[in-house]
């Protein structure tokens, strides 16, 4: 999630991310939640912490253990 209040636009996060998630949209950087593999690159090198990637909805998307 990009905090659209803190986000002053540098693009550093669009240079950053290694999957091409994020774009600048009507002036504030938009992840896109489909690409993105939740790195947390854009999170770090954000420089106001604008972005915070969460961790927890990785756990959904686990494969399951199935039978084989
Ligand atoms: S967490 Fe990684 S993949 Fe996701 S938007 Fe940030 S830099 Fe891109
Ligand atoms: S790195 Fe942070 S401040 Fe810069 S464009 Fe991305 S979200 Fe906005």
């Amino acid at each position: 999630m990009v905090d659209e209040k803190k986000c002053i636009t540098c693009g550093a996060c669009v240079s950053i991310c290694p999957v091409g998630a994020i774009k600048i949209v009507d002036g504030k950087a938009t992840i896109n939640p489909k690409k993105c593999i939740k790195c947390n690159s854009c999170a770090q090198f954000c420089p106001v912490g604008a972005i915070e990637i969460k961790m927890d909805e990785d756990s959904d998307k686990t494969p399951k253990k199935t039978n084989k």
